[in-house]
């Protein structure tokens, strides 16, 4: 590890760090618990332990590392990337950039120019809104009920109807081909595939930027100002680029996400404007999925901060593909999700600006369990007390059963199902089991389960504390000198890591993932180190299973030397095991009486 990453480390508190991505509880003594971000659960088994000691671990998954192995793994970068992200977070100021490739470098540049570029047209953006041909827009937006003030929390601002203002205000601080990157711009492909000019894209709009989760411009959407033919579409949005792929981000998120944690769920609207509304008006944890189904992307972002979804979709858009899918992957990912239904037939823009709060508060009070919003729904597709009417709304209910991944879950909803639909519960029963057959519960097990004198070796060696100073040497020297002893142990790599490690940090020193989680899961259980008598009697053991498996294997060798007659062979053996004896009684007689 570099200078510069090792002194970043010191300043970093790696619980702050990770509760800039995922809600942590104090579980005390510096130790914290949570959902982890890296494999779907549903109780939390990711541990962050503070303090002096600056891992993470997850029981589940056995993900584990220090703050930067962190950050590498949620935002899917590489170390030095990594280090550079913990440095901004902790306001250590970097030092001259290093990258691993000249790719890396020129991935980087671009992606800085990328934010500039973005960060420059919204402020031109907000600019033109102020202007003289901005008053069509402004007069939009206060119909909307939205104050100046309003306008710069989300720096609302306006494209003006031109081909080349953009361009003209931004060509001389990017290159073309930087420009043409950014996706502000777009130009008429030629016959021959030869890319015309560029003009701006967004023309005589209304400009949303939208923001990555620490709150930077990465692109727009923007709505038409006109009515008619020429309108084209409503809302158009920056195309994919290299800071923007739609299906990654969740737009509000950045800031909305202190607020979904405080009140431990999401509340999910379609559009981007109702989205803004809401917030506005003071319900904070809103974010938009921007009228397209959820990703695993998504769902994964939205998983580090909670696990509850309330969805509010607009009416007419509440039987859409897209909202059903999106409600089918958070419930297959075990989210827990309550459907608000607005009486009027109203979306959420509306009915808070007409209801006001306080209603529209009361509604999302109200929402109603995921089940009973489908059990109503099909009540209503499928009327009647007919048997193939019931047949039909089961048939409809059933898809949605199979989905959630709780037995219990499953078996609940079957029962309000049944009972609500008045159908004889034991055939739905019948065809609930049929469907809930299809799923598999598996159980996942420890591939490494560490014994009590691995436990032992383990904290001797990488717990620092003076004081405990002969139970680390101890360990260190049976390492150094019987290293044979010391090999079948499965936190083998690890113990000969730690053992010469000198000052370093014992997360460092040991680079195979799954040695490291050996070390984190045996810290977590216990963080002291061991009495020198433990340690003692920990590498007594050791020594005494390295004689047993010698003795058997030379009681295999006697007989095959016995059934070939090797008699030479068979005294060397003899001797060998005779020797074996004796060591593993002085042993026995050196071992303190049981307790
Ligand atoms: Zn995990």
């Amino acid at each position: 590890m570099s200078d510069f990453a090792q002194s970043v480390k010191q300043q970093a508190d790696i619980v702050k760090v990770i509760e800039g991505y995922i809600r942590l509880r104090n579980a005390g003594a510096q130790r914290f618990k949570g959902l982890c971000p890296f494999h779907k659960e549903k109780t939390p088994s990711f541990n962050v332990n503070g303090g002096s000691q600056q891992f993470f671990y997850c029981f589940g998954c056995q993900a584990s590392g220090d703050v930067f192995s962190f950050v590498a793994k949620i935002e899917n970068v590489g170390f030095p990337e990594a280090v550079r992200i913990v440095a901004g977070k902790c306001g250590v100021p970097l030092p001259k950039r290093e990258f691993s490739s000249p790719e890396e470098a020129a991935g980087a540049r671009l992606r800085g120019k990328l934010l500039e570029l973005h960060e420059t047209a919204t402020a031109w953006f907000e600019e033109q809104l102020r202007g003289p041909e901005g008053a069509v827009a402004r007069e939009y937006l206060a119909g909307r009920g939205l104050t100046p003030e309003n306008i710069k929390t989300f720096r609302i601002g306006y494209a003006p109807d031109s081909f080349n203002a953009l361009r003209d205000r931004l060509s001389p601080i990017a290159d073309n081909e930087t420009l043409r990157a950014s996706g502000l711009f777009a130009s008429k492909e030629h016959e021959d595939g030869t890319l015309g000019p560029i003009y701006d894209r967004f023309r005589k709009r209304v400009t949303f930027p939208i923001c990555n989760e620490s709150g930077r411009v990465i692109a727009f959407t923007a709505r038409t100002l006109e009515t008619g033919d020429k309108a084209g579409a409503k809302y158009i949005n920056s195309p994919e680029t290299p800071l923007y792929s739609k299906g990654s981000v969740l737009f509000n998120l950045d800031k909305a996400k202190a607020a979904i944690r405080q009140m431990e769920f999401a509340l999910l609207v379609e559009g981007q404007m109702d989205c803004i509304s809401v917030f506005l008006r003071g319900i904070q944890n809103v974010i938009a999925t921007s009228g397209t189904a959820f990703t695993e992307q998504q769902v994964a972002l939205l998983r580090r901060h909670t696990s509850q979804v309330v969805v509010n979709f607009d009416p007419d858009a509440a039987g859409s593909n897209a909202a059903e899918k999106s409600i089918s992957l958070l419930t297959e990912e075990g989210f827990t999700i309550k459907i608000v239904t607005l009486d009027g037939g109203l979306d959420p823009d509306r009915y808070i600006r007409e209801r006001g709060l306080e209603a529209y508060t009361a509604a999302l009070r109200g929402a109603r369990r995921q089940s009973d919003y489908l059990i109503e729904r099909a009540r209503q597709s499928f009327p009647g007390a007919s048997a193939e009417q019931k047949v039909k709304a089961m048939n409809f209910l059933l898809p949605h059963i199979r989905r959630l991944p709780e037995k219990l879950a499953r078996d609940q909803f079957a029962a309000d199902a049944a009972q609500k639909l008045g159908i004889d519960s034991a055939v739905l029963r019948e065809e609930l089991r049929q469907a809930a057959l299809r799923r598999r519960d598996h159980i996942e097990t420890r591939a490494t389960a560490l014994t009590e004198v691995e436990r032992v070796l383990l904290r001797a060696l990488a717990i620092d504390d003076p004081e405990f100073a002969q139970s680390r040497n101890l360990a260190a020297e049976a390492l150094a000198q019987q290293p044979t002893w010391f090999e079948h142990l499965g936190a083998f790599a690890a113990l000969q890591a730690l053992a010469t490690r000198q000052a370093r940090d014992p997360m460092d020193v040991i680079e195979d993932e799954a040695q490291r989680a050996l070390l984190a899961e045996t810290l977590l259980a216990e963080t002291k180190p061991p009495e020198e008598s433990e340690v003692q009697s920990a590498v007594q053991e050791i020594h005494e299973h390295t004689i047993v498996r010698r003795l058997r294997d030379l009681r295999e060798l006697i007989a095959e030397a016995e059934r070939h007659g090797d008699f030479a062979e068979l005294a060397l053996l003899t001797q060998q095991k005779l020797d074996m004896d004796r060591a593993l009684r002085q042993l026995h007689n050196q071992r303190p009486p049981e307790r």
